[in-house]
């Protein structure tokens, strides 16, 4: 069978993980793809026991060190980048092109770190007292518990890894239980390249397979310094009540409910191609997904329409045939909210153009759909809700306040754009009384982000922020340190505490 060869391929030993708990569907066909076995909680724990001890060696090798060895492995990865694409598309339905990319998006971050590695800069400090100097310094924390959602079922675990194992900290991951076999050949390549790696040692990068369960025993676990934590907004709230209860270290990468302001002064033939992409693209299955279009009354009608015509033509069927932009969506319980959302938004009034299942030969048990756009009174909850499928609403506004005010007006804060040739909007979009999510775009779509910024987004999103930047501060405790390098001891804010003698 394909898979298995795909898996071989990447160094895969389908004998030791095969079985039986977990049986992952491909969204393609909805067929069942490997069997695995669940790992247990008494193996998890010794897994978490392995990362603790490995965290212990690994905190030693110096960060450039550490960093060689994300080199090698951002190596490996660009040498099984077919393969690894191909177990994307397999299990989480994307097409060619954007599976691709996600692995891309893993290299991406492998190369930052590598640089990162030599560049763990705390800060030199003035101190208000003579003969002594103020710094900061960052230091490894411990095991950091990753745990992913089905729709980046790879380069999210890298953008946590590759930081986490520069920062000199395990990671043990908790993959979707959807997308359990990327994981694995992630994990095989990874396992190679530490085997060759005098400074790695055991138990480095681990994975555990399994639901929920597994990602709350992360969530709970003391020896867990870190739980970077990607997926639903209910999801999140479980995880960071949980690590809170003990004062762990969370990071949050939770829900979106994305909007685009499409301005008079826009361009709108690059508006329809960007808005494309970021509504339809990935099955609207992203974060980042484009779910509000907010257009301006003098342009709204034009947009609908020119949207309309290139909704009609997006090629929909198997996401690994060339061509082809829109594979299927995850499930049949993905499918059924798309369509309940529908329902919904007809009962309400709304205009609802496309949407529905497609048959695509041979192909009858998984969940094809037309993507569908929808144009609504006024931003009611359906809109503020986050329905993981491609629905584009369209809401009209009369002035640049009024649009940013819909921006805002929903519980979830990632990603934003304006599509605008007027500086002035730009500028008030992007500024403090702009949009007020962690991303806020010009003139491209709210999709797709590069690795070289932070990524994350505020409110219910859950404030996280990881890939680009200064997001490496997350995976590190900073420590300040004054040094004495006198023969006094001035007191700071010239406090005298002498003793008569
Ligand atoms: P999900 O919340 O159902 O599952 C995500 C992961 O969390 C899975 O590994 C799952 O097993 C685990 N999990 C679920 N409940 C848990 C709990 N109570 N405790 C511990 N672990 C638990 O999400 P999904 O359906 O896989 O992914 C879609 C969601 O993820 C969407 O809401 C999307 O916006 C979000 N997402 C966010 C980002 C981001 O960077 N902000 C990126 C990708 C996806």
């Amino acid at each position: 069978m394909e898979v298995l060869d795909t898996l071989k391929e990447t160094g895969v030993d389908i004998a030791r993980h095969g079985g039986r708990g977990l049986e992952p569907r491909s969204p393609i066909d909805g067929q069942p793809t490997v069997g695995l076995r669940v790992t247990t909680q008494d193996d998890a724990s010794a897994i978490l026991e392995r990362a603790n001890a490995a965290f212990l060696r690994w905190r030693t090798v110096p960060a450039p060190v550490r960093g060689e060895l994300v080199r090698r492995f951002g190596n490996e990865l660009r040498n099984h980048k077919a393969q690894l694409a191909r177990l994307v598309t397999i299990e989480a339905g994307k097409i060619t092109q954007e599976a691709q990319g996600e692995v891309q998006e893993m290299i991406d971050i492998c190369d930052f770190a590598v640089g990162l590695s030599r560049q763990l800069h705390g800060l030199t400090i003035a101190s208000e007292r003579p003969g002594h100097h103020m710094r900061e310094t960052w230091h490894p924390m411990g095991v950091c518990g990753v745990i992913t959602a089905f729709n980046f079922p790879v380069a999210v675990w890298a953008w946590n890894a590759a930081l986490a194992l520069v920062c000199g900290n395990a990671v043990v991951w908790k993959p979707s239980e959807k997308t359990p076999l990327t994981a694995l050949a992630v994990q095989a390549i990874f396992d190679r390249v530490a085997a060759d790696f005098d400074d790695a040692p055991d138990g480095l990068n681990a994975v555990l397979l399994g639901s929920q369960e597994l990602g709350r025993m992360l969530a709970d676990h003391a020896r867990v310094a870190i739980v970077s934590a990607t997926g639903s907004t209910a999801m999140g709230g479980d995880v960071s009540r949980r690590v809170a209860q003990r004062f762990g270290r969370c990071i949050l990468e939770l829900s979106g409910n994305n909007a685009a302001i499409v301005t008079p002064a826009a361009d709108l033939d690059l508006a329809v191609r960007a808005i494309l992409f970021a509504a339809v693209g990935t099955t609207g299955q992203r974060c980042t997904t484009l779910r509000r279009a907010i257009a301006h009354s003098k342009i709204a009608d034009d947009l609908v329409d020119r949207l309309k015509k290139v909704y009609d033509h997006v090629p929909i069927g198997n996401p690994l045939d060339e061509g082809i932009l829109l594979g299927p969506l995850i499930d049949q319980r993905a499918y059924a909210a798309m369509e309940s959302a529908l329902q919904q938004a007809r009962k309400e009034g709304s205009q609802v153009f496309g949407g529905g299942r497609v048959a695509i030969p041979n192909l009858k048990d998984g969940y094809y759909v037309r993507p569908a756009l929808v144009e609504m009174p006024g931003q009611n909850d359906l809109v503020r809700h986050e329905t993981f499928a491609p629905i584009l609403y369209v809401l009209r506004y009369r002035d640049l306040d009024e649009a940013i005010a819909l921006n805002n007006d929903v519980k979830q804060g990632l990603s934003s754009s304006i599509f605008t040739n007027d500086l002035r909007e730009a500028e008030h979009f992007l500024g403090a009384t702009g949009s007020d999510c962690g991303i806020a775009n010009v003139n491209i779509g709210t999709s797709g982000a590069e690795i070289g910024g932070a990524f994350g987004g505020e409110k219910e999103t859950g404030g996280g922020r990881e890939s680009g930047s200064d997001a490496w501060k997350g995976y590190m405790r900073r420590s300040t340190n004054t040094v004495n390098f006198s023969r006094d001891l001035p007191l700071a804010q010239g406090i005298r505490f002498d003793a008569v003698t």
